[in-house]
């Protein structure tokens, strides 16, 4: 089944709103094994909506709007959509005695305008808005679908999820597993290399990797006539995944690289501290974005100068002269120090050229130094990472909670 999605709004199509709603039901519809195949922006005009409609009309079989389904003189999708059936639309008393007792309810002062809303194609289904006044519209005509949902998140989430999806599953008869695996430590480029076969070749599941800032997802998704038969034809493949990269699984599906961190140390009661220089501050922020992070995260240190380094975690000053910040001498000392003055279990230090400034021949932006000292040793890792100021950090960070799981795994 084609599917398109048109998003109804000049603001979207200006970009003075950011579409949440498109992707949002891509996913989902994804999700139940409908092939979203084009989507589409359009200006909140009567004559755009309609040509966007016509042309969706003769190439998608289930098309779905957002937005345009409110009282003002701007909303014109149910009009539009009915047109291009060759409808009308008639008046609904059942939602317009609703309408009426809405604003009864909440003391405001109902308009003619407002009772348009209990207008819907004829023919059509209308679907209740439990958060707003405007309902959704489900029309089934000439084979195709068409689904109008209103253009406020708060209203078209809940639409879907509640009455959408359930149609939608009865209608394609079909159930879609889903699993994910997340890896860390290893570049996308080998993980699609390794599974080019499995790429290739097999269609149920579909498999496909996803290159994130410091990790690799792969992902696989089987359709089966049950949930059971899903499960059985995507097994099989998920265990060669998991077999090819065994060293490199971190977790599955929702699981982060913080969450499985702040997990692990709980698991193995220990506690961890850092000493940061060039993400100032991001890895503390990122494992304390873990509900529960107290058990495990001792301290988090910020020393950005070297003047800082030496007095609050003990970097030798004529290391720093010598060799300078941006160094596996300094990162040793830092992790070590961290350690010592937090008496966590594990110290972890980063310093490195964040960029875009900084860099030169012989330490350019991207090189980071990781600290990782435990009771027992203190290594240290170079990385040259790749990308802007932003990325640079965030693969820094990335990198500090994969050398942290692969220790405690
Ligand atoms: P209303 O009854 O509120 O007029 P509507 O169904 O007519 O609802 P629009 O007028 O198109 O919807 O949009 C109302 C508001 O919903 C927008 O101002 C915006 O805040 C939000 N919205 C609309 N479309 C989207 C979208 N695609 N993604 C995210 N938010 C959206
Ligand atoms: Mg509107």
């Amino acid at each position: 089944m084609i599917c398109e999605i048109i998003s109804v709004g000049t603001e979207v199509v200006t970009g003075d709103i950011i579409d949440t709603n498109a992707p949002y039901l891509s996913k989902e519809l994804i999700s139940l094994g409908i092939d979203v195949m084009f989507r589409v922006s359009v200006r909140d005009d009567d004559e755009t909506i309609r040509q966007a409609l016509t042309l969706a009309k003769e190439r998608s079989d289930l098309i779905i709007t957002i937005g345009g389904l409110g009282p003002t003189y701007d909303d014109f999708t149910k009009e539009e959509v009915a047109s291009v059936n060759g409808l009308k639309l008639v008046r609904d008393e059942k939602i317009a005695l609703k309408i009426k007792d809405y604003f009864e309810k909440t003391g405001r002062v109902m308009t003619e305008n407002n009772l348009s809303q209990a207008d819907i194609i004829e023919g059509s289904n209308p679907i209740d808005n439990d958060n707003g006044t405007a309902p959704g519209i489900l029309l089934e005509k000439d084979g195709k679908t068409f689904i109008l949902l209103p253009g406020p998140p708060n209203e078209l989430k809940p639409m879907f999820e509640n009455k959408i999806k359930p149609y939608l599953i009865n209608k394609t008869g079909k159930f879609i597993l889903e699993r994910t695996v997340k890896l860390s430590g290893i570049g996308e480029s080998f993980v699609e290399n390794d599974l080019k076969d499995l790429i290739l070749k097999v269609k149920n599941p579909i498999i496909a990797t996803y290159a994130k800032t410091g990790e690799c997802h792969v992902k696989l998704t089987a359709e089966g006539n049950t949930m059971e038969e899903a499960q059985k034809i995507l097994a099989p493949y998920l265990e060669k995944v998991e077999i090819r990269f065994s060293k490199y699984i971190y977790g599955y599906d929702s699981d982060t690289l913080s969450g499985k961190a702040v997990e692990l140390l709980k698991k193995k009661g220990m506690k961890v501290s850092f000493c940061e220089s060039c993400t100032g501050g991001f890895i503390s922020k990122t494992i304390t974005d873990v509900p529960g992070a107290s058990d495990v995260f001792d301290c988090g240190m910020v020393t950005y100068s070297n003047e800082m380094k030496s007095r609050l975690v003990g970097v030798s000053p004529i290391a720093l002269s010598k060799v300078g910040a941006v160094s596996e001498e300094v990162a040793h000392q830092m992790a070590k120090g961290v350690r010592c003055l937090s008496g966590a279990d594990i110290g972890i230090s980063v310093t490195g050229i964040a960029g875009p400034g900084g860099g030169s021949d012989e330490k350019p932006v991207g090189l980071v130094y990781m600290g990782f000292s435990t009771p027992t040793s203190t290594v240290t890792k170079r990385f040259h990472f790749r990308g802007n100021r932003e990325k640079v950090r965030q693969s820094t960070v990335n990198a500090v909670l994969s050398a942290l799981i692969n220790y405690l795994k």
